[in-house]
């Protein structure tokens, strides 16, 4: 009789989202005239832009043609593409990152969730909480952590609690951990973190022999100039970080996918017989054998993003969003609650300061305003209180939405 993994049945009931939907499609169904206004999912709103759109359709013409045609490409992503994001994302920013450095894949959330597979089952993970479930929900999935302990805590994973008090700037660990996931600027708390507080992680890392999971896929809504975009900013990453980027959040990717993850060469972990061990050829070896490369016209379109016309247009749209969060951090304040992130990053996390649950705030906003936004305890239970609003709506409707909260009857 086949066996089932069952790591899936610890799993808590609907991820985040689906239990969001449920709720609106329930209200819409009551309410059919009520014109919801979705500030809840991490997802993009405006189109590709016409630079980006014209290397797709090139990419696209190009496999039509014997001549250009295009097969199978290399699994780790097309030299092109690899070249524009190390000489760009990296080397002009001072990080001594290389093109064979990089995987190009079709997204940030398969790698994240990937990555564990490279190691061993007996590492001791960290993570932020809140965090993005993903990192969550995957360890569950490969048996890496224990039960679930009924109150959002699942046993074996080390979480660390990101809150108003430290900054939302996790504490080092006082027990040594192996494995940490770091996403910066924060996805959903909006915060970011300077190169002090990520040399603090790096240090115990290096001393430690932890490696760091450092998610940047917000990097490009940093203006900050004080404000590391990479880990490789910081002395010493290159010893102890994996780093994983994506054109979603970037450049409007959420529907056309592509991502990438940067494995240094000489970074290492130690093996069974006590020896250390580089990774990268595990992660090569994982690529190569379970992935096929990201669709031709797909990197053509990405690696558009780095040429001058690409990178203004990209501008141009990060600062739409950054514009809406400005609005939502200042109507938001004007209402009473308190407010944190949206300088750095496009999300906005707020505490009503009305001593109300998330998902108490989530039913108010949704029956009261018709405006749905992400309860804060879906992300772990530190984000309990919390709510976050995402910038990636339309202009229009963030208007519209910060006006009907300012009808609310509290
Ligand atoms: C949106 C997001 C990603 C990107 O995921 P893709 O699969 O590349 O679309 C990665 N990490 C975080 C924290 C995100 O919010």
């Amino acid at each position: 009789m086949a066996q089932i993994n069952d790591n899936y049945f610890k799993l808590q009931a609907g991820y985040l989202f689906p239990e969001i939907g449920r709720r609106v499609r329930e209200f819409q169904k009551e309410h059919p005239q009520a014109d919801i206004i979705k500030m809840g999912i991490g997802d993009v709103t405006q189109p590709l832009t016409p630079f980006i759109i014209r290397a797709f359709h090139e990419g696209v013409e190009e496999m039509s043609k014997i001549e250009t045609f295009k097969g199978y490409g290399p699994e780790q992503g097309y030299d092109f593409l690899r070249e524009a994001i190390a000489k760009n994302d990296y080397q002009n920013r001072g990080a001594d990152i290389h093109a064979d450095e990089i995987f190009v894949s079709d997204g940030s959330k398969c790698d994240t969730g990937n990555i564990l597979e490279i190691f061993g089952m007996n590492n001791v993970i960290a993570m932020q909480d809140p965090v993005y479930p993903v990192y969550v929900d995957t360890s569950v999935m490969a048996g890496r952590t224990g039960e679930y302990l009924g109150n959002g805590y699942y046993d074996g994973l080390v979480y660390l609690p990101c809150n108003a008090e430290n900054g939302f700037i996790p504490e080092i660990p006082k027990k040594k951990v192996d494995i940490v996931f770091l996403c910066y600027p924060n996805n959903p708390t909006g915060t970011t973190a300077g190169k002090p507080e990520l040399k603090k992680w790096v240090d115990y890392a290096i001393k430690n022999k932890t490696i760091i999971l450092y998610d940047s896929a917000y990097e490009a809504y940093i203006s900050d100039p004080e404000i590391p975009h990479s880990i490789y900013e910081i002395e010493g990453a290159k010893k102890v970080a994996i780093e994983f980027r994506s054109f979603s959040k970037t450049a409007g990717f959420t529907g056309t996918r592509c991502a990438y993850t940067v494995i240094p060469k000489n970074l290492v972990a130690s093996s069974s017989d006590g020896s250390d061990k580089p990774l990268y050829p595990l992660w090569f070896r994982r690529h190569t054998t379970k992935f096929n490369g990201v669709s031709y016209p797909v990197q053509k379109a990405a690696a558009a993003i780095f040429t001058p016309e690409g990178k203004k247009e990209v501008r141009a749209t990060i600062n739409y969003y950054m514009n809406n969060a400005k609005i939502l951090r200042e109507s938001l304040a004007k209402l009473g609650f308190h407010v944190f992130g949206g300088v750095n990053a496009p999300y906005v996390w707020v505490n009503s300061g009305r001593q109300i649950k998330s998902w108490e705030l989530f039913d108010k906003l949704l029956h009261e305003a018709y405006v749905v936004g992400t309860p804060g305890s879906g992300f772990g239970p530190s984000g309990e209180g919390y709510f976050r609003f995402s910038s990636f709506a339309t202009h229009e409707s963030v208007l519209k939405a910060m006006e009907r909260l300012g009808n609310l009857k509290w």
